[in-house]
């Protein structure tokens, strides 16, 4: 058995050529393996009664890999936090927890989406805590679809000029955050999405082995991790 790992693919009904990448994944993963997709799989989600036609597809697909015995673990990223119980209902997925650890190779893993590891950006970690806010939330989800897609667009467009001026460095993870998270959850192995660095990374953490894999972005290019009996690879895809 394999395990299959994407994140950041950021789906969008303006980059179809995306969506159709990743129901061409989807149908690609064999029968039996572990998919796991570590966060922000779309670009904006604005609650579980979002009719649009395009993410039918993509609700259908998800479903479909139970008759094939493929296990599908889904995580909130920054951008589809609000993917919620519903849409785990219909596609037959698990939701994951921010944090959430798995057995890969015969040892332990941390899985994240990457964004509570970036803790030197200071603003991004304070709009975090407002929009995880259990009363926003239920707030913006009693709304109108109409106006939840409106308020989803003036946050992207916020988060488009915040990125614009920031420091590259500050978007990225800070090392300290790191170390302090592998401890706390006694692991070596660390993978997450999120800053759009794919690479693995090798230091020594207490005198261990440590090592931190991050996973690529759907944006230009497409990629997946596998862990199967040989260990982690990284494995490009048809974009
Ligand atoms: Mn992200």
């Amino acid at each position: 058995m394999a395990t299959v790992l994407v994140s950041d693919l950021h789906l969008d009904p303006a980059r179809p050529a995306a969506v159709e990448s990743f129901l061409r994944f989807l149908r690609g993963v064999d029968a039996g393996n572990q998919l796991l997709i570590l966060g922000d799989l779309f670009e904006a989600w604005i609650g579980d009664d979002d009719d649009a036609a395009w993410l039918e597809p993509i609700r259908q697909s998800l479903a479909a890999l139970d008759a094939r015995d493929i296990d599908c673990g889904l995580m909130h990223g920054n951008r589809d936090f609000l993917v919620g119980e519903q849409f785990a209902a219909t596609t037959g997925v698990r939701l994951l927890d921010e944090y959430a650890l798995v057995e890969l190779g015969g040892e332990q893993v941390l899985l994240t989406h990457g964004d509570l590891l970036c803790t030197d950006d200071t603003r991004y970690m304070t709009l975090r805590s407002q929009l995880r806010d259990p009363r926003w939330q239920t707030d913006f989800l009693s709304q109108p679809l109409t106006d939840r897609r409106r308020i989803a667009g003036e946050l992207r467009e916020l988060s488009r000029t915040e990125m614009a001026t920031k420091p590259a460095d500050i978007m990225d993870v800070n090392a300290a955050s790191v170390d302090a998270t592998m401890r706390r959850f006694g692991v070596r192995t660390l993978i997450h999405g999120h800053t759009h660095r794919p690479d693995f990374h090798r230091w020594t953490l207490d005198g261990h082995a440590a090592l931190r894999i991050v996973l690529g972005d759907w944006y230009q290019t497409a990629s997946c991790l596998i862990w199967d009996d040989d260990g982690p690879r990284s494995v490009p895809l048809p974009a």
